[in-house]
């Protein structure tokens, strides 16, 4: 079977050209549905839509649940090789369902489907609602023109229901079910224009999300003020240090992501915790990050306190880093939780109950 690159791209554009209003039509449909992670039932409803077109192209569905039972289902949608499917070669395709603006969001700023000449607009139209239609076009082109070719391959098109989340099921999924004699695995997450060129994905950022609690001590904030060691103060000290480790030159990005901390406004609050996700692009930039954050000197870990103000301490800990490509965890070189206290962080332990 040989498929000559010169005249297949115009035989695919042939085809596709006079389906494109079709093809819109179905990623108009998808858009339309607010898909926030959280939104399950969204995700689940763009998850059937989904099924039910690919079900045209002779796949078959299944519904795997999310490890977080808040989220939705991923969809693994499968059509085997028409012959010795057990050993024909296999490809995967690889976009995911959710977004990630609240259905509120959406509505106070109008997110919604528009056309404007030749771009669309919406929620998930690049990321990566575009990229499923783009998965759809592909296969349904390569159908009609190259049976043979799409007929000698099983096509498995993983699609994720929590992408936009720190949740590291679906890879694992996508790692068993493109077991064996897999051709490729291809990622349909839409990418820049250039000079009015567009470009596609071919890697991504790994990813490693950090947990950073800030220890103060609690004490009444009008009684006794003083006595107190306001851990948001440190935290806001402690997320500046953070966001400045981005490094832009060497592919290197801290984003401090979701912050949590404080009670009332009547109690000088003793322990914060923000999330920060880094994503470095590779393994050495990954260990550059290792290496940077942690340890610090315990002058960057920790302002030092003071007679009047006894500053908080930051202390690490780390989730699971995604393997794209950083493959080395951080916590292997990570000691913060392992090292002593310094004394005066000791000495200045939160103290429960004080209000
Ligand atoms: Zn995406």
């Amino acid at each position: 079977m040989t498929i000559h690159s010169h005249d297949i791209h115009q035989q695919l554009t042939a085809y596709l050209q006079p389906n494109l209003a079709s093809y819109l039509d179905l990623l108009r449909q998808m858009v339309s549905i607010n898909s926030y992670t959280a939104n399950a039932a969204g995700v689940n409803a763009v998850g059937d839509l989904t099924a039910a077109a690919f079900a045209d192209l002779g796949f078959t569905v299944e519904k795997v649940p999310s490890a977080n039972p808040a989220y939705g289902c991923h969809l693994v949608l499968t059509r085997p090789a028409r012959s010795s499917p057990a050993d024909a070669p296999q490809i995967g395709l690889v976009s995911h369902l959710d977004t990630v603006f609240p259905p509120e969001e959406e509505a106070a700023n109008d997110f919604s489907w528009r056309r404007e000449g030749d771009r669309c607009y919406g929620p998930g139209t690049v990321d990566c609602k575009g990229g499923t239609a783009g998965i759809y076009m592909t296969l349904a082109a390569l159908q009609a023109v190259a049976p043979q070719a799409y007929d000698a391959v099983t096509w498995v098109v993983l699609v994720d229901a929590s992408e936009e989340r720190d949740a590291f099921d679906f890879q694992d999924l996508c790692l068993r079910r493109l077991a064996g004699n897999t051709l490729a695995c291809l990622i349909y997450e839409g990418g820049f224009t250039e000079n009015g060129a567009y470009t596609a994905v071919v890697a991504r950022k790994g990813m490693a999300v950090y947990h950073v609690t800030v220890e103060g001590r609690g004490a009444h904030a009008g009684s006794a003020h003083e006595e107190g060691a306001n851990a948001i103060v440190q935290l806001a000290d402690t997320i500046g240090r953070i966001a400045a480790l981005t490094d832009y030159g060497h592919e290197l990005t801290f984003n401090v992501g979701r912050v949590a901390g404080g009670t009332v406004t009547n109690r000088v609050p003793h322990r914060p915790r923000p999330g920060s996700r880094c994503a470095p692009s590779r393994p050495t930039s990954l260990n550059m990050a290792s290496s940077r954050c942690w340890p610090w000197p315990a002058s960057r870990r920790c302002a030092a306190p003071t007679a009047a103000l006894p500053a908080g301490c930051a202390s690490t800990s780390s989730s699971r880093p995604h393997p794209g490509r950083a493959t080395r965890p951080p916590s292997a070189s990570w000691p913060c939780g392992s090292r002593p206290a310094p004394p005066w962080a000791r000495r200045w332990r939160p103290r429960s109950g004080a209000a």
